[in-house]
Parts: C-alpha cells; sequence; structure tokens
C-alpha cells in the first residue's frame, strides 16, 4: 500500500509567513492608498557586488571553452574553495580545520534540514526557543519531535531552552540528558549573540554529556564586539562535540545564488565510535552533486582583499539601519535588543498586548510590517522582530511612523 511519510503529515502548516501575508492583502485592500514599509523579512536587498560579478562571468567565459569547460563538481565541493575557507576564515581565528573537513553545499538551511537525516531517531534534540523555524521542522521530518502540543505550542519530544531577556538570551542547560543541541549565534529571530564564555560552557556540556552541537554561524560578518565568538572552534574542545554551518547569503548577499558549507571535524563520533564525517560524506556524494562551478568561484572571490572589502560594505549597510531601528525605538521608549551583532531588532511589545496584536498596530498605525515573536516559538510571545535588511530611507520613514503612533 502506498503510504508518504507519516512524518511529514505532522508538520504544522506555515502558518507565520501566510497569516502575515493574510493580514497584510486584507489591509491593503482596505486601504488601496497606503505604503506599507516592510521590515518582516529576512532576505538581503542590496545587488551582488563588483568582485561578485566579475568572477560570475569569467566562469562563465571558461564555461564557454573546451579547455576550461567543468562538468560535475567534486561531491564535497572544489579544494579551492574549501582551502580558501580552510585558511580565510579558520586559520585567521587560529581554529584548527583542515580543507577536508569542510563540506561545500547550496547554503545552511539545505544542510542544517539534511543534518537531521544521519542521526538516529531515538535522538533526544534541544533548540533554543524562539528559533529558526528549520530545526524544528526538520526533526519532525525525521520522527524525532513526537507530537505537537496545542495548549504549549511546543512539541513533546523537543526539548526547549528559553532564550528571553530575563536570561539575557542565553540558554540555560538541563540536567536532563540531549543528544543534538541547536545553536545559532548571532541569533535569528533575536539579534542577540553569544559571549565566548557563555559558548564555552555550551561546549563544555556537549562534552560531559557526549551531545553534538550544532552550531547555526549564518549571521558572523554581523559581528561588532570583540568577545563574539566568530566560530565554535574558537572554544576549547568544540572540534570533539561540534558541527558548525555557514552560508554565503547574509554576508555576501548570495541568497539568490545559494552557497554554504558545513565543517565537520574528523574527531566527531557517535557513542559507538561511528565517524559523523564519514557519514555526512557519504550521504553528501550520494545525495547530493555540488554547488555549481560558477558559484564556488564567485565564493572564492568573497575572501579576495576586493571581496572582503565589499563584505564590510554591505555589513555597514545593513547595520547603519540597524542602528537607525535601535536607536529610534529607544527614544520612543521601547526596549529593543540585538541589532549591534546581527541584522536583527528584537522588541518587546508594550505591556498587555500579544505580539500580534502588536503587529496589527503597527500595520494599522504605521503601515509598518514586522514579525510576531510568537512565530519563532512559544517564548517569541511578547517580542517583534524587525529587519536591517532594507534601504535606510525606508527604515527612517517607518520610524518616523512609528514615532508619531505614540
Ligand atoms: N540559518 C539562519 C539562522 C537563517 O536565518 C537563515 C536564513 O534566513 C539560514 C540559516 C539560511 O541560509 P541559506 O540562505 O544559506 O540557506
Amino acid at each position: 500500500m502506498l503510504r508518504v511519510n507519516e512524518n511529514y503529515l505532522k508538520l504544522r502548516g506555515s502558518y507565520l509567513f501566510s497569516e502575515i501575508a493574510k493580514r497584510v492583502a486584507a489591509f491593503k485592500d482596505s486601504h488601496p492608498e497606503a505604503r506599507l514599509v516592510r521590515l518582516g523579512i529576512g532576505d538581503v536587498t542590496r545587488p551582488l557586488t563588483k568582485s561578485i560579478i566579475s568572477s560570475l562571468h569569467h566562469s562563465v567565459d571558461e564555461m564557454a571553452q573546451e579547455e576550461t569547460f567543468r562538468g560535475y563538481a567534486p561531491d564535497l565541493g572544489y579544494a579551492f574553495l574549501r582551502e580558501t575557507i580552510a585558511q580565510e576564515v579558520y586559520a585567521k581565528r587560529r581554529c584548527e580545520i583542515a580543507a577536508d573537513e569542510i563540506f561545500v553545499s547550496d547554503g545552511a538551511k539545505s544542510d542544517l534540514g539534511n543534518l537531521a537525516e544521519i542521526f538516529a531517531e531515538s535522538c533526544r534534540v534541544a533548540i533554543t526557543d524562539p528559533v529558526y523555524p528549520v530545526y524544528v521542522d526538520s526533526n519532525v521530518m525525521a520522527g524525532r519531535a513526537g507530537s505537537f502540543n496545542e495548549s504549549t505550542s511546543q512539541w513533546d519530544r523537543l526539548t526547549y531552552l528559553p532564550t528571553t531577556a530575563e536570561n539575557s538570551f542565553v540558554p540555560a542547560l538541563p540536567d536532563t540528558e540531549l543528544d543534538l543541541i541547536y545553536i545559532c549565534s548571532p541569533n535569528n529571530p533575536t539579534g542577540t549573540a553569544l559571549r565566548l564564555a557563555e559558548l564555552q560552557q555550551i561546549v563544555d556540556y556537549a562534552i560531559a554529556h557526549h551531545s553534538v552541537i550544532l552550531f547555526d554561524a549564518a549571521y558572523e560578518a554581523y559581528i561588532s564586539e570583540s568577545d563574539i565568538p566568530h566560530s565554535i572552534y574558537e572554544c576549547q574542545g568544540a572540534r570533539q562535540c561540534a558541527i558548525e554551518v555557514r552560508s554565503f547569503s547574509k554576508n555576501a548577499g548570495f541568497t539568490g545564488l545559494r552557497l554554504g558549507y558545513t565543517v565537520i571535524p574528523k574527531e566527531l563520533k557517535d557513542a559507538e565510535g561511528h565517524s559523523i564525517h564519514a557519514i555526512w560524506a557519504r550521504r553528501h556524494g550520494t545525495k547530493y552533486n555540488g554547488a555549481p562551478y560558477l558559484v564556488q568561484r564567485a565564493g572564492q572571490a568573497v575572501y579576495s582583499p576586493e571581496g572582503q572589502q565589499e563584505v564590510q560594505e554591505l555589513v555597514s549597510y545593513y547595520m547603519h539601519n540597524a542602528k537607525l531601528i535601535r536607536e529610534g525605538l529607544s527614544h520612543c521608549g521601547y526596549t529593543v535588543y540585538g541589532g549591534v551583532n546581527a541584522p536583527y531588532i528584537w522588541l518587546k511589545v508594550p505591556e498587555g498586548l500579544s505580539s500580534w496584536a502588536f503587529f496589527d498596530r503597527l500595520l494599522h498605525e504605521a503601515q509598518v510590517v514586522g514579525t510576531p515573536g510568537l512565530g519563532f516559538g512559544p517564548s517569541g510571545e511578547g517580542y517583534l522582530r524587525l529587519t536591517a535588511f532594507s534601504t535606510p530611507e525606508n527604515t527612517e520613514e517607518a520610524l518616523k511612523r512609528i514615532a508619531a503612533m505614540g
């Protein structure tokens, strides 16, 4: 009898963004003249930079010549890119990561989703709350989340680690055993980041409990403070317990081009001594045929001196917007978090309002679209996310309108 994987039937609808779209569409129907300012989306807005475009043009020409044409890419990524990453990202920060521990892919989302596949269904998973929804859904698909409890808005086999203003956005680890721990720093959605000593505590826990940390560093380029680690491998012992996932989306604007990578140190083993590196290599080689040559060359160009200068300019552009939002909202009396080491601002909604009620107020009274915190998990209630991925003009316009709301 043909049947689909029943775990997929447990998935919740993508309620958050469809509900936002529905409310925005209803508002636009009744207010066709309104000019909305959208600060809800986590996608970049600036075009690709000069050195990326010139690298792409050059590789397109290579593909047109018999001598330089490339077919299938190596499964795990071209050596030129893996060696560049090992040198420019890790050796420069004194992290001991070899080129053959880096697996090139089409982005962090695919890797984070696919990694859930290689661990046993029985593994006990912890996620911070609120959280980037991919970690939860990929574990639902892998049959590891249990059932959804409507009254608590939680999956009963997942361990939720609240990260809120009450604990300064640092998750407290439980006494119970965990096998997989998802950590995102700098964090989407809270915009906050863990300091080295805070991340080291999570690494120490993982070593003591033989757990694996899945560390999502997609927003690493936005770190501005010196005591925030750029890589989990800056922590002692992390090679024994951590997988790091990186993206070219937010630093170099590759959201449409697609490129990312995952680092799995060779000493990472499960409880029976199986190499996680070897299993991921087997999975990657079987189910993936490599990111395009053109895109991997463009990724290499990100690490050229010009490419790095351009990344700095992009980050400064968005972080200028983040600063405008942070300062503008604080000036209006709001409590805000994030926006210093990440392009997200996490706003505490006024007492007595839910995150959806405040979303509606912003939409109706300021024509500004944010993202209600509850959509990222139960501990997101009482917060709203605004993003810096806009123009300074739109950001300033949004702030002017929010200030006028009173
Ligand atoms: N990780 C986090 C925390 C994100 O917010 C996003 C995208 O918004 C991703 C990963 C996805 O990155 P990529 O574009 O490389 O798939």
